[in-house]
């Protein structure tokens, strides 16, 4: 998982289904607000699909969670962050209070339906309960959204939640403070949030997953020694070759960015080099002489 920084379109097509999910969610909204219950129209949420899922699109055309490309033939989910339905607790259904103090299933974060932000692409194996790729672990989100301490029942009050599950998309956010990728393409968690996310989306369980982030950090890795080599031996074209898949794993592109970051870094560490300095310092440790940094031509 890795920050997304979720620019929204500014096309005409993108704020005229803002209105209408505006629209919907109020009618929505008023009626449970009589203690009815709503329906939620798949179909207008999903609308929008395309711009989730895009391979130029905000999110890469990968899974939010697991970094995974979402292709084709695994067309993925658009899941809702916070469940709209209903509200799990890993297998057990959250209950609480109802209007008339009798305890109810939570009904889960209605008010949110409609809400882009509250809407991420995720891979089925993130999204939908299996076992069949994480040796007979139970994995998938579903309907699960553990906090700690407070929960929401009404519109508004999910401001005051402290979710143990992160949402990629969180203003400030800083992943690498909760989920640390090692060579072994295991997610070290350094936070109870970061645990959660291991647990439920079964960042560790899911063994092709884990193998595509050792590839990924290799990758990262030896990136990040080629380029320094071609710039010593002063292969332009070389370097450029290593310095996109720098510059792709930086920018989020590539599928398991988290883990070719960790790969960057940890050769970086290995050289005593800063990769935001990596220019100057790389060729001095490299050829052992300064030289001219090296800009590549767009
Ligand atoms: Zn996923």
């Amino acid at each position: 998982m890795i920050r997304i920084n979720f620019r929204t379109p500014c096309t005409a097509a993108w704020k005229k289904w803002l209105q209408r999910c505006e629209t919907q969610q109020s009618t929505l909204n008023a009626l449970y607000a009589t203690g009815k219950i709503g329906e939620v129209s798949a179909k207008l949420y999903r609308e929008q699909k395309a711009t989730y899922f895009a391979l130029d699109g905000p999110f890469h055309g990968k899974c939010a969670y697991c970094e995974t490309l979402i292709v084709a033939n695994h067309p993925g989910d658009l899941d809702h962050f916070r469940p709209k339905g209903r509200v799990t607790n890993s297998s057990d259904m959250i209950k609480v209070k109802d209007h008339r103090g009798q305890e109810a299933p939570h009904p889960g974060y209605y008010w949110l339906a409609y809400d882009f932000q509250n809407l991420l692409p995720s891979c089925e194996d993130c999204n939908r309960p299996n076992k069949a790729r994480s040796g007979g672990l139970r994995v998938g989100k579903w309907d699960e959204f553990p906090v700690k301490g407070f929960r929401a029942i009404n519109p508004g009050e999910e401001k005051r939640e402290k979710p143990l599950l992160l949402n990629p998309t969180t203003n400030g956010i800083k992943v690498e403070k909760h989920l640390e990728i090692n060579e072994n393409g295991i997610a070290k968690y350094l936070t109870l949030e970061g645990e959660t996310c291991c647990r439920v989306f079964g960042l560790n369980a899911r063994q092709a997953l884990v193998q595509e982030r050792i590839v990924a950090f290799r990758n990262g890795y030896y990136a990040m020694l080629n380029y320094l080599i071609a710039r010593g031996n002063d292969s332009e074209v070389g370097a450029r070759i290593h310095l996109s898949t720098i510059n792709d794993y930086d920018a989020g592109i590539s599928p398991y960015s988290a883990a070719g970051r960790a790969g960057i870094d940890s050769m970086c560490k290995k050289l005593g080099i800063k990769k935001s300095n990596v220019v100057l310092k790389a060729i001095a440790k490299v050829t052992g002489e300064h030289k001219a940094p090296f800009v590549p031509k767009s």
